[in-house]
């Protein structure tokens, strides 16, 4: 780990409200000066970034990581790669592993996996009830001493009020945010794509908006009730918006995440029965994804996040209804986004914020700053790079992506974690 010097890029600090020309010198895995280019660092390596903005790391605070148990789809190594390759230098990774991390023990099989194999930094979430199954409470303070930063049965969703009023009031106190897949099960059914023309035209079950609607609207009353921190995953449709943002303006303590593809993509997406283009929740409508891209913009939500969820080709590749939802992120996130940059919706630096400072305070962990004695997790974006997807070019054992063959604007040249120089877009992934 020696010194590292990033010159002469657009420094973007959220957390300074930085935005203007600067060299960031990087010494004993921390930043250690942020100054005017040119400035003599005393022999440190270089890093060119003229033309390009220095970031904090990103952090992303929904990644499906499949291990332990599911490593034929991605494991720890793989999805950290993906993850610098993206320009996230922390993932926050999600509960449905086989086995379900639900005990101490998996949380820190996967600590311990992710501190041997993964560049990126690892937060594991654990799940709120045992086995996922919505009934039984884990043990919380366990698992927060294990190192867990939050509590999640994301891929289900908890439908009996009564057990997550239980989880939520614990989850006060032990001080982490419970993330709710918000989907009312009783009103999805068995709904694959939005409910509306889409799902008539393709003659698919529909899932309706209201599905997550009613749900937001339970659990934003259930931590109104408890003074929990309740994190809204994957936000799809305007009425949860619009819940989101009155629940705030009255000091509910909601935070949101919105992943890119609900940002870019509608249901009319899915009329070519592609199976990349299946999630959970689905891709909704135009008036949907315009309200998801205001709330971002005005701060309501607070994180863009990737719900990365890595599956087999053999998996995917079956009839629409049979096909698992989800898809991988980690890789196209940056230009995927910078879409609402490019558009005039959000300043760069506000964009900075959604992707690292945000969501690093949502989980209460370091990141999304680069204050001098911070830890030197950044990334460097050019934000004009101009390239072609190919899942096959990239780091995740999985191909289910809807953006293959896609012409991208922008991308993550250099990421380093911890003062080391993890990434580099010319020479691919370089440590561990
Ligand atoms: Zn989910």
């Amino acid at each position: 780990m020696g010194r590292i010097c990033i010159r002469g890029g657009r420094v973007l600090d959220p957390s300074a409200e930085r935005d203007e020309l600067a060299d960031v010198l990087v010494e004993g895995g921390r930043i250690v000066a942020v100054g005017p280019p040119g400035a003599d660092t005393g022999g440190a390596e270089g890093v060119d970034a003229s033309g390009c903005w220095v970031a904090p790391g990103f952090v992303d605070l929904h990644v499906h990581l499949r291990e332990p148990g599911q490593e034929y789809k991605e494991d720890i190594a793989s999805g950290g790669r993906c993850g610098v390759a993206g320009g996230f230098t922390a993932l926050v990774c999600m509960a449905n592993t086989q086995p379900v991390n639900d005990d101490p023990s998996v949380t820190e099989y996967i600590l311990d996996r992710a501190r041997q194999e993964s560049p990126a930094r690892v937060y594991p979430v654990a799940a709120a009830t045992r086995g996922l199954a919505g009934e039984v409470m884990t043990e919380m303070s366990a698992l927060v001493e294990a190192g867990v930063v939050a509590f999640s049965d994301d891929g289900r969703t908890i439908m009996d009020s009564g057990v997550m009023r239980r989880v939520l009031e614990y989850s006060g106190l032990v001080r982490v945010p419970i993330i709710t897949h918000a989907e009312d099960r009783t009103l999805v059914r068995e709904g694959v794509v939005n409910e509306g023309p889409v799902s008539t035209r393709l003659g698919l079950p529909g899932n309706p908006a209201v599905a997550e609607v009613v749900h937001v609207a339970r659990d934003i009353t259930l931590a109104e009730l408890t003074g929990a921190h309740l994190h809204v995953a994957h936000v799809s449709t305007a009425g949860a918006v619009e819940l989101i943002r009155a629940a705030r303006e009255r000091g509910v303590h909601v935070t949101a995440e919105v992943t890119p593809h609900h940002l870019a993509l509608t249901d009319e997406a899915t009329l070519g029965y592609d199976t990349n283009t299946k999630m959970a929740p689905p891709l909704r409508s135009q008036r949907d994804v315009d309200a998801c891209r205001a709330g971002l913009a005005d701060g309501t939500i607070d994180a863009i996040a990737t719900d990365h969820a890595p599956h087999a080709v053999h998996e995917k590749d079956v009839e629409f209804t049979a096909a698992p939802p989800g898809v991988i992120g980690l890789e196209t996130a940056v230009p995927v986004t910078l879409d609402l940059v490019r558009a005039g919706e959000l300043a760069p630096l506000e964009w900075v914020r959604r992707l690292s400072t945000g969501p690093a305070r949502i989980i209460g962990r370091p990141g999304g700053s680069l204050a001098v004695g911070a830890p030197a997790d950044l990334t460097v974006i050019d934000p004009e790079r101009r390239w072609v997807y190919d899942p096959a070019k990239g780091f995740s054992k999985s191909r289910n992506s809807p953006w293959i063959g896609r012409e991208m604007i922008g991308r993550a040249m250099v990421t380093l974690v911890g003062g080391t120089l993890v990434y580099d877009a010319h020479r691919g992934v370089l440590a561990p």
